[in-house]
Formats: C-alpha cells, sequence, structure tokens
C-alpha cells in the first residue's frame, strides 16, 4: 500500500490481446519481459541458476506440477509412474497426483516407504510445505527417478539462501514471494528441452497459455523487487524478513510459555543474500500437541482454524498453521493460542 506508484500496472484496452508472445520461444506464451524479470531477481537472490534452462510460465506452479507430472511419465518407457514424497509432504501434491486418475502416473504416497519396482518422481520440496526444513530426496535409486524440486518458499524472508539450486526441473511462484497468488503466476526452470516442450504442450491444452495481464504485473512487481533487493529501507526481502522473524518470535514465546505445544527448531545457516547467519521463518508453523491428541479439533473448538496433520501423511498431533495471515488475523491467532493452557 505503501508502493503504489513502482507497483501499478496499467494496460491499455487495445493491448496484449493475443495468444501468442513469441513464436520462437519454446514456451510461446511466455512474454519475453518476463523471463527477464525472472532471470534477473534469481541472480540477485542467487537461489537458482537460471542459466541453460528452459522457463516454462504457469498459472500458478500449481499448474506446472501437474504439467511436470505429464511431462515425465509421458517420456517414461513404463507407465503408470509412481509419485511419491516424503511425509510430511504438501497435501495438494496427492490431489494433482489422483484426480484425473491418469494411467501416466500413480501416487504412491510416503517416499521413505517406496519400495515398489519402476520409475518414479519424486516430490521434493524445499523448504518443505508444512513444515519448513530444507529438504533432499530420499529415494536412493541410481535409475528409474525423477525429481520434481518444489522452491516455491526458496526465498531469503523464509530460509537462508545457501547456494544457487542447480537442478533439473524447479518450480517457483509468485504467490509465495510477495504473496500474489491471485495472478496465478508461477515458473519451471527445466533442463531438459524435451521435458520443457512437453509441458508447454500440457499447457496449451490445459488452458493455451498464460494471461498476459497477469504476466506483465508479475514482470513490473518482480523488476521492483530485484531493483530495491540491496536497499536497506526499501527491500521487500528486509521488510519480510524482518515480518516473519518477528512474528516466529512471538509465536515461539507463548510456545515455550507453556506445557502444551511444540515446534520444530531449525538450524541457523549463512545467508549468501543477506550476507549474514541467520534462522529458517517459515510460511508455515508445524504446531505439535505434546498429548497424543486430535489436535485440528481441538484448536477449532477454540476458533482456530488450521490443516490437520493427517492431511500431510503425518499425525493429527500436528496442525499445519499460516504465518502469513494479515497482521489483525495473526494477532488475533496469537490471543486465542494464548488462552489454550489446558487442552481439557
Ligand atoms: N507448492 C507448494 C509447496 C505450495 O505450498 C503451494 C501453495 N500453497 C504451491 C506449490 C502452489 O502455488 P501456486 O499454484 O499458487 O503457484
Amino acid at each position: 500500500m505503501k508502493k503504489t506508484d513502482k507497483y501499478t500496472v496499467v494496460i491499455q484496452g487495445w493491448d496484449l490481446m493475443s495468444y501468442f508472445s513469441d513464436t520462437r520461444d519454446v514456451c510461446w506464451f511466455l512474454e519475453p519481459e518476463l523471463a527477464n524479470a525472472i532471470k534477473a531477481l534469481h541472480g540477485a537472490i542467487g537461489n537458482a541458476v537460471t542459466e541453460e534452462r528452459y522457463i516454462v510460465v504457469g498459472t500458478g506452479s500449481s499448474q506446472l506440477c501437474q504439467a511436470a507430472l505429464f511431462a515425465l511419465s509421458s517420456l517414461s518407457e513404463v507407465q503408470p509412474v509412481n509419485i511419491v514424497a516424503a511425509v510430511p509432504f504438501y497435501s495438494t501434491y496427492v490431489e494433482e497426483a489422483s484426480y484425473l486418475q491418469s494411467n501416466l502416473y500413480k501416487w504412491e504416497g510416503d517416499a521413505r516407504t517406496f519400495d515398489k519396482k519402476g520409475p518414479y518422481i519424486e516430490m521434493v520440496t524445499s523448504p518443505n510445505n508444512p513444515e519448513g526444513t530444507m529438504r533432499e530426496p530420499v529415494v536412493n535409486r541410481t535409475e528409474g527417478g525423477k525429481v520434481i524440486h518444489d522452491f516455491a518458499y526458496y526465498w531469503p524472508h523464509y530460509t537462508p539462501i545457501t547456494r544457487r539450486e542447480d537442478h533439473d526441473l524447479m518450480l517457483f511462484t509468485f504467490s509465495k514471494i510477495t504473496g500474489h497468488a491471485g495472478s496465478r503466476i508461477g515458473w519451471a526452470l527445466v533442463k531438459d528441452i524435451e521435458v520443457a516442450k512437453k509441458m508447454v504442450h500440457y499447457l496449451t491444452i490445459n488452458s493455451i497459455g498464460v494471461s498476459k495481464e497477469s504476466q506483465t504485473r508479475a514482470t513490473t512487481i518482480l523488476n521492483e523487487l530485484t531493483k530495491t533487493c540491496r536497499n536497506k529501507s526499501e527491500s521487500f526481502f528486509e521488510y519480510g524478513y524482518e515480518k516473519m522473524k518477528s512474528r516466529w518470535e512471538r509465536l515461539r514465546e507463548i510456545v515455550e510459555s507453556g506445557d502444551t505445544f511444540t515446534l520444530p527448531n531449525y538450524p541457523q545457516a549463512f545467508c549468501n543474500f543477506f550476507g549474514k547467519t541467520i534462522s529458517t521463518t517459515p510460511a508455515f508453523a508445524w504446531l505439535g500437541c505434546k498429548e497424543e491428541r486430535d489436535l485440528g479439533s481441538l484448536l477449532k473448538e477454540k476458533n482456530v482454524l488450521a490443516r490437520g496433520g493427517d492431511r500431510f501423511g503425518s499425525d493429527k498431533k500436528y496442525v499445519r498453521i499460516s504465518m502469513l495471515s494479515r497482521d489483525h488475523d495473526f494477532h488475533v491467532f496469537l490471543q486465542r493460542l494464548a488462552t489454550i493452557k489446558d487442552l481439557k
């Protein structure tokens, strides 16, 4: 709200009417300015390699995740391809991998207990949703495996940036950088042109590309983030980090003052972007209950809504709490949590 001018986008009524953006690009509906803005931001933050990569834009990274499942499995010689993720995993992967009942792939659940023969795709979310830990693949096989790295939260306001990630298929989203989830803009950085082409094929059938208005708005905002990221008083990432840090401190204070709840502890690490050692301040809190109780239902009785741990392939004694609500809502949440001393 304070930064109205530079982040405002005006689009003429006659502009951006075509399906096409750049017919020479593998991703022909990607606006070249957005591609440049994405590369510039990753370059400035130092969180991912964009050189020698194809950028595929999607209607959120949700669409790209499905495009990637389609691409990797349709290029596999054996189908259906097993899809796995280590528990606790982002609950939407289950739906994304199951709801079409595709013959190309099949949701197989926890990657740690996966022992089926044949090709597989492992979803690796780092930092992880729901519990904020940095993750690596866990299925340890020399062949037959592909990995989709979901880096939705690999930004300095959530976690120390320790290296430029350099994997075959990496997903990012505008939604979790600034919170512009409604623009529905995500992107994939893809090494293999055949995989990129198949993803574009999926997107072509699914939605014939991605809204140009959204791409234009994302371009303006991402460029502004890049331009200001080294200016302490202007940087969105400085602001975001301070906001997350103070919310986590307040939450920990309440949790530690009682004997009811648990929270994960995160190791500190040197953040290449901030140039100092910081701790992880994830977008979600993985709140646990010291007793064996259904924490989601208990909190609901106290007017606190959270997604239950069972939705993430884990236990009902855990819930996932969003740390990204508006200040007022977060404050009310803390107030309610502070009143819950005894879960009877
Ligand atoms: N991946 C992860 C790990 C997420 O948490 C989310 C949003 N909750 C997404 C992908 C999807 O984001 P979007 O479709 O808005 O880009």
